[in-house]
């Protein structure tokens, strides 16, 4: 399916591995974790092994949030993580950019209004923000917390298009795995794939995103080039 961009009247952005570059956090943990045994992987590298893990785990992690927050459980197991914080601890912080986001952004600032769409929890959401310093670049910031239901259900979607007044179906939702794709079709908005995370091309295209860009980082390109032609 390809992409109107003549539809699209506003911008919502996945966090995870779509403006943070969350699965090499992920992988440098991992990594890190089988460094005593490193002999017993190819050429003592655990760190092609580890970014298989990391890539394997996303979908039952992602489908066992999913049946949490189904059950209205999402809250306990947010407020369980804090408890189990050490003191002092910003996780949110720790999260480096994709290379390039904030140009991306930039770029996009003066033509559409922007949201962050996450499922991530509220409080390590605001602190990568905040890091990195892109709150001035959105018009409103869903999280898990932000609606009964996060995604892959349409919720946050609607919650962010009202807040950027513009219809769901004028929005463009960009994200990393199949609940990103899942969230803006249930939400009539149309939907980009990146391949800068946790998902796989394959995954993204049969799932049927409007289009699928090897980093976030290459939107600004697509866009703006078409708006200028
Ligand atoms: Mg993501």
């Amino acid at each position: 399916m390809a992409l109107q961009t003549e539809r699209i009247r506003a911008i919502c952005f996945d966090l995870d591995g779509t403006l943070a570059d969350t699965d090499d956090l992920w992988v440098a943990r991992f990594s890190r974790t089988f460094h005593p045994l490193r002999f017993l992987f190819p050429r003592s590298n655990p760190a092609p092994t580890a970014r298989r893990m990391v890539m394997g785990i996303h979908h039952p992690a992602n489908f066992i949030l999913e049946v949490l927050d189904t059950l209205g459980w999402d809250d306990e197991i947010t407020a369980l993580g804090r408890a189990l914080r050490r003191k002092g601890e910003a996780p949110g912080a720790k999260l480096s950019l994709i290379e390039n986001i904030p140009v991306m952004l930039e770029a996009h600032f003066h033509h559409y209004p922007m949201a962050v769409v996450s499922a991530r929890e509220e409080e390590s959401t605001l602190q990568f923000l905040e890091k990195h310093d892109l709150n001035r670049y959105f018009q409103a910031v869903i999280t898990a917390q932000s609606c009964e239901y996060t995604k892959p259900r349409p919720d946050p979607l609607y919650l962010a298009a009202r807040r950027m007044n513009v219809p769901a179906e004028n929005c463009l939702m960009v994200g990393d795995t199949l609940a990103d794709i899942r969230c803006g079709q249930a939400a009539g908005a149309q939907t980009v794939g990146v391949l800068c995370g946790f998902g796989n091309e394959s995954d993204l295209r049969r799932r049927g995103a409007d289009l699928i860009l090897a980093s976030t980082a290459q939107l600004a390109s697509t866009l703006l080039a078409s708006a200028a032609s």
